[in-house]
């Protein structure tokens, strides 16, 4: 069949490198996975409890296309208490099929053809595609592992164009659970106001910060408000990744304009989600806190053991991902990842499938059980040991 009959702008796009790799780790037996970027907690029972109930009443209809009111409220509630961001509820926020939606929906509203978005990389698989698809030009603006991958503004300078529509910013940072400190926040809006841009910051991984480094939200600071649209959703901190359900705040112009398009393509996102969101925005914050904790404990033992073995890797201060450094081992992030997986049965993430700048890292997710993390560092370790030039 010819394939001319897909848009072109869609065939260009790649497929993505981690669900390719892991259609091979899921046609294996006994894989110990650190390779994907969901939790290993199921969803915390009070907020489960709180759509079973919600189903037994028989709340099953379409709500608003922005989102219930109460849950628009909830979320007007804890952003200004947890990001002193305040937004009206009324027309400030829609409530999304996760943050994936929210960035589509973002991106599709601001930009025109051409139009360029600067983004840090390595990052989060969707966005370069994202911004494709919605006829803008990725640009990429590397982080390096002596800056702990946190951005520069003085990179973002280098890269700006008259054409630079919009920044991407996500910190804590998925692939390398970077945060960003907040003089260089500071920084790097001082750089968005400068060249007029709109800031898209997805915050989803807010909560899972472990206090070396406090998380600011850019939308927070001074000026910033009106040029940011904030982004944070469920699936990570609260474990909800099934439930689909995120969020934008932003001006109010543009959130109508995103709601335009989210109204004819979704209508809204699913009312058991959204009931379930109410929950865990009102009542999660213990349950949250105990999984940081467990995480946390994670990541220290997966850093100690990986620099143990003699793969560098620095301490990440958010998130639940390390990206340690491979290159002593003489092979690329795709060999190292395949190799390892044939050789010991353990699956991480190759590097670059979070951009070109991921080249010699490989992503290992601690969101899996300790005692699998520990078998995993083992059979990490004897798979470098030959390998070791260090
Ligand atoms: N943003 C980042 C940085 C992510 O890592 C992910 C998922 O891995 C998402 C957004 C998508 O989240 P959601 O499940 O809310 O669509």
């Amino acid at each position: 069949m010819s394939s001319s009959r897909i848009a072109a702008h869609v065939r260009d796009i790649p497929r993505s490198g981690i669900r390719d790799f892991f259609e091979i780790v899921q046609s294996m037996k006994d894989v110990i996975s650190l390779g994907i970027g969901e939790p290993d907690f199921v969803t915390p029972w009070h907020i489960r409890e709180a759509a079973v109930y919600s189903l037994e009443k028989g709340k099953t209809g379409y709500t608003s296309n922005l989102g219930s009111p109460r849950l628009r409220r909830s979320i007007s509630t804890y952003v200004a208490k947890h990001f002193s961001v305040e937004y009206n509820s009324h027309d400030e926020i829609i409530v999304t099929v996760g943050v994936s939606e929210a960035i589509d929906l973002a991106l599709r509203a601001l930009l025109n053809r051409g139009d360029e978005v600067l983004y840090h990389e390595p990052c989060y698989v969707s966005y370069a595609p994202t911004i494709s698809l919605a006829g803008g030009v990725p640009i990429a603006v590397p982080t390096r592992a002596e800056d702990h991958f946190t951005l520069r503004a003085a990179a973002l300078e280098k890269a700006v164009t008259p054409k630079a529509r919009v920044l991407m910013l996500n910190f804590p940072t998925n692939p390398t659970g970077a945060v960003m400190p907040l003089d260089e926040l500071e920084r790097i809006s001082a750089f968005a106001v400068k060249h007029d841009l709109v800031v898209l910051t997805d915050e989803i991984y807010s909560e899972l910060n472990y206090d070396e480094v406090p998380h600011h939200s850019v939308a927070a600071l001074p000026g910033m408000k009106d040029r940011t649209i904030f982004l944070h959703g469920f699936s990570k901190a609260f474990a909800m990744t099934g439930w689909r359900i995120g969020f934008a705040c932003g001006p109010a112009d543009i959130i109508e304009a995103m709601m335009k398009i989210h109204q004819y393509s979704i209508l809204c996102a699913p009312i058991m989600g959204q009931e379930a969101a109410v929950e865990a925005l009102e009542h999660g914050e213990p349950s949250v806190a105990r999984m940081r904790e467990e995480y946390r404990l994670r990541r220290n033992f997966i850093v100690s053991s990986l620099n143990d073995a003699g793969i560098p890797c620095h301490l990440p201060k958010g998130a639940f991902y390390v990206f340690p450094d491979i290159r002593g081992t003489g092979l690329t992030s795709k060999e190292f990842s395949f190799q390892l997986l044939e050789a010991k049965k353990v699956a991480v993430v190759p590097g670059t499938a979070f951009g070109p700048s991921g080249e010699g890292y490989v992503r290992c997710s601690y969101a899996a059980a300790m005692d699998q993390i520990k078998i995993a560092c083992e059979r990490i370790s004897d798979f470098v040991r030959p390998l070791g030039k260090r």
